[in-house]
């Protein structure tokens, strides 16, 4: 692991796993390029396997940009989902390591420590302004009685603002469906602005109940930090993506 800590934003921490929020108390991790070591490996889209040692059960989906929650309940066992796509993962199932895979999408864990549940949501534009974060939040809410008020999330490293001009395919639906939350799109050109999606899913996770002080940020730019992250639109294509997860303690 190659980050140096003075280098990291406020709030935010590392691990041999990768980089990690203060406000999440179960462990997790937003993967680098070089960590976690040997996760991608062992996971099969769609699938529940047994991964190295400290994860019993790895879980990923394949990634859609959709607002589909796909729910792991306790009495699951290893092997295939019947519901393969999906864009956030939630559990209540001790040792079982719930993943997202992102480049320059958002990565975002969640965990509600009363009820025991935890989760991983990509965001990337698409799901976030389709409302993948609230989606999320209400499967909590209606399968394990979870309260926002409980929950503690933590937005991971996506493209920043510095790096990302969208056009009006992703302007027009954000203006339609969102208030102007401040921070969120600053319009440049004609038809142009850019986008803060880190500030577009602070703003969502605030106005579905979660307070502001159970909200942490690992503000890096994936696109700026060749050194630490892939970037999708810095490559031109799909060099790797970055493993981030959490995972409940044995019961
Ligand atoms: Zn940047």
């Amino acid at each position: 692991m190659t980050v140096e800590n003075r280098t990291l934003p406020k709030g935010s921490g590392v691990s041999d796993e990768g980089l990690t929020s203060d406000v999440i108390s179960v462990r997790h991790f937003f993967g680098t390029r070089s960590a976690p070591v040997g996760l991608s490996t062992h996971i099969q889209l769609g699938h529940i396997v047994s991964g190295p040692g400290e994860f019993p059960a790895i879980v990923a989906l394949k990634q859609i940009h959709s607002t589909r929650v796909v729910v792991i309940h306790a009495h699951r066992g290893l092997g295939a989902l019947e519901q393969t796509e999906g864009d956030a993962l939630v559990t209540n199932q001790p040792e079982t390591l719930v993943v997202v895979r992102t480049a320059d999408c958002v990565p975002v864990l969640l965990v509600e420590k009363a009820k025991g549940v935890v989760g991983a949501i990509h965001a990337g534009w698409r799901g976030a302004v389709a409302g993948i974060v609230a989606e999320t939040i209400r499967t909590c809410v209606d399968e394990f009685g979870s309260k926002p008020e409980h929950m503690h999330l933590a937005i991971g490293p996506s493209i920043g603002p510095c790096c990302y001009e969208v056009d009006e395919q992703v302007i027009n639906p954000l203006r339609s469906r969102y208030p102007e939350w401040p921070g969120v799109l600053q319009e440049t050109n004609e038809g142009k602005g850019v986008l803060d999606l880190k500030q577009l899913i602070y703003h969502q996770i605030r106005a579905n109940g979660v307070p502001d002080s159970q909200i942490g940020q690992v503000n890096h730019c994936t696109y700026c930090r060749g050194d630490l992250f892939y970037s999708y639109r810095r490559e031109g294509q799909v060099k790797g993506t970055m493993c981030s997860g959490i995972i409940l303690p044995a019961a």
